[in-house]
C-alpha cells in the first residue's frame, strides 16, 4: 500500500502501517468492496495527485508503464500481487506469434505482427533469452487441410514473412518423429523468456522514474470532473477480510486499466463510467502436461494441430532448457466472483486425469508418445470475451472516444496472442494518450 512522501512514494510494508488515513465506511461486500463512492462516504479519504496510474503489472501493464515513462510521463503502477507477472504472464507458452490466426485488420493481428518484430528486437538489444525456432502447423488428415490453406491465406494477408506450405514427406523429413499430410511452416515463430522479458522490462520503467506499489489492490473508483479517481488499499488487508476499505484516493492525469483477468470487474466498480461498454467476460483454463521419459526433446520446432475452438489445439512447446510441454487444453469455467478475480483466487490446479483426453489428440500427430509419459505441468485462465460456441473475439481496447472520459483506456481480453503483442500495445497507448 501507499503512502506519499513529498513527491516520492513509498510502500507503506516499509513503515507504519497505522497511518493517518481516514477510511470510508466499509462494506456491503454483497454489492461491492467499498461502500460510498458514490455516496459520498469516500470523501473522507486521503486524496494524491498523480500523473499516470497503470493498474495491473503483467507484461502488457509493464510494457505500458516503460512506454509511458520513456515518454517522460511520472508513471505509478499499482499491483494487487506481491510481485509482477504473477498471474497469466506467468502462465502461458512463452510462445512469439507470428500472427497468423487472426482476421486480418483486427488488432490481434495488427499487433501481433507489430509487436513480434518490436519483440525480437527488444530481446536482441536487452539479451533476453529467445529463440526463432519456427512452428509447424499440421493436418493430420485430408480433412483439415482446407484449413490449412485458409490458415496460409490468413497469415499472408496478415503480412507473416516466410509461410511455405510442405507436403507431409517434407515436414517429416524436418521433423522425423512427427506425422501429417501436410503442414504449415512458420519461420518467424519462437520462443522466449517471458519473465527475463518482463524483468527487463520492469528495470527499465525504473530507469525512467516510474514507480512499482505491490500488494496495492484498485477497489473501485469514479468520474469526476472528467478525471478517473481511484480508490486503492492494501491487498493483505482485503485478503483476510474479503472485503476492504479504501486508504487513499488518487486523481491522476491518464489511467489505464490492464487488469488482465479482473478488468471487467474493476471497470464496472467504476461509477460514472458507462457500464454498457464493458463486455462479459468468460473464462478458458488451459492445462499443461510435461513429457517424461524421452532422453531428447522429439522435436526442434513447435508443433501445432489446426486450432480448437477456444484455443489453438494441444500444441507441442519447447522451452529454452530443453523442457517439453503439451497443452493448453481448453476447459471452460464459471466466472469467477469480482472479489475472486480481483486478488487473483482462481483454481490453477492441474487434474490429472486431463491427460486421458489428450493422449489420442497428441498421438495424431506424435503416434510415438508413450502411456504415462504426460505429468501435471501447470496452468493459465485464458481472459476471454466471447464464449463457447461464440465466434473468437478480438483484442478491446476502449479510450475516450467510447466512454467519454478523457485521459483513461481500458483493456479488456487480452488473451493470446498478449504476450508477443504487448510492446505493440504500448505503442497503441501511448500514441492515443499522448496524442
Ligand atoms: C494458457 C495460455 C497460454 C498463452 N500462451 C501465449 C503465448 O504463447 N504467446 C502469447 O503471445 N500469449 C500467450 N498467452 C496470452 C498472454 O499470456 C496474455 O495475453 C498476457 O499475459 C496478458 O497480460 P496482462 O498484463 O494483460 O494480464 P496479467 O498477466 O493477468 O496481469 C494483470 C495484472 O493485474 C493485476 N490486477 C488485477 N486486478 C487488479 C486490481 N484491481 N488492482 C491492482 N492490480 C490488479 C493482477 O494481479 C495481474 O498481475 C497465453 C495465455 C494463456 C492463458
Amino acid at each position: 500500500m501507499l503512502a506519499c512522501l513529498g513527491r516520492k512514494w513509498m510502500r507503506l510494508s516499509t513503515m507504519n502501517l497505522k497511518p493517518t488515513w481516514n477510511f470510508v465506511n466499509a462494506v456491503d461486500a454483497s454489492r461491492t468492496i467499498v461502500r460510498g463512492i458514490s455516496g459520498g462516504g469516500a470523501e473522507t479519504v486521503a486524496k494524491e495527485r498523480v500523473d499516470t496510474v497503470v493498474i495491473g503489472a503483467g507484461v502488457v501493464g509493464l510494457a505500458v508503464a516503460r512506454e509511458l515513462s520513456r515518454r517522460g510521463r511520472e508513471v505509478l503502477i499499482l499491483e494487487a500481487a506481491s510481485s509482477f507477472g504473477t498471474v497469466t504472464s506467468s502462465r502461458n507458452s512463452e510462445v512469439v506469434h507470428a500472427g497468423i490466426y487472426y482476421p486480418p485488420n483486427s488488432l490481434k493481428a495488427k499487433f501481433c505482427v507489430r509487436g513480434r518484430e518490436l519483440l525480437y528486437r527488444y530481446c536482441s538489444e536487452y539479451e533476453i533469452p529467445h529463440k526463432k525456432i519456427g512452428k509447424l502447423i499440421v493436418a493430420t488428415g485430408s480433412s483439415e487441410i482446407p484449413k490449412l490453406d485458409l490458415l496460409m491465406h490468413l497469415g499472408t494477408q496478415n503480412g507473416v514473412s516466410g509461410l511455405r506450405m510442405l507436403d507431409g514427406f517434407e515436414a517429416m523429413r524436418m521433423e522425423p518423429q512427427l506425422r501429417c499430410v501436410k503442414a504449415l511452416l512458420s519461420p518467424e515463430s519462437g520462443i522466449l523468456d517471458s519473465h527475463s522479458f518482463m524483468l527487463s522490462l520492469v528495470g527499465e520503467a525504473e530507469n525512467n522514474h516510474a514507480t512499482f506499489s505491490y500488494n496495492t489492490v484498485v477497489l473501485n473508483g469514479h468520474v469526476e470532473e472528467k478525471k478517473m479517481h481511484l480508490f486503492v488499499a492494501d491487498t493483505r488487508f482485503s485478503e483476510s477480510q474479503c472485503e476492504a476499505e479504501a486508504q487513499l484516493q488518487l486523481i491522476p492525469n491518464l489511467v489505464v486499466n490492464s487488469a488482465g483477468l479482473g478488468a471487467q470487474a474493476l471497470a464496472k466498480r467504476f461509477h460514472g463510467l458507462d457500464h454498457r461498454f464493458v463486455p462479459s467476460s468468460h473464462y478458458a483454463r488451459g492445462c499443461y502436461f510435461t513429457l517424461s521419459g524421452t532422453k531428447a526433446p522429439p522435436f526442434n520446432k513447435l508443433v501445432y494441430p489446426i486450432p480448437e475452438e477456444g484455443g489453438l489445439g494441444v500444441h507441442v512447446t519447447v522451452d529454452l532448457n530443453g523442457l517439453v510441454k503439451f497443452g493448453p487444453d481448453v476447459e471452460w469455467i464459471e466466472c469467477a466472483d469480482d472479489t475472486s478475480s480481483f486478488l487473483n483466487k482462481f483454481d490453477y490446479r492441474v487434474n490429472p486425469q486431463r491427460a486421458e483426453k489428450l493422449y489420442p489428440e497428441i498421438r495424431k500427430y506424435y503416434p510415438d508418445l508413450k502411456d504415462g509419459s504426460l505429468e501435471p505441468g501447470y496452468s493459465g485462465i485464458r481472459p476471454k470475451l466471447s464464449g463457447p460456441k461464440q465466434s473468437p473475439a478480438d483484442f478491446v481496447i476502449q479510450g475516450e472516444e467510447t466512454h467519454g472520459v478523457p485521459g483513461f483506456v481500458n483493456l479488456f481480453g487480452i488473451e493470446s496472442p498478449g504476450l508477443t503483442s504487448s510492446l505493440a500495445i504500448a505503442e497503441h497507448i501511448a500514441n492515443k494518450l499522448l496524442r
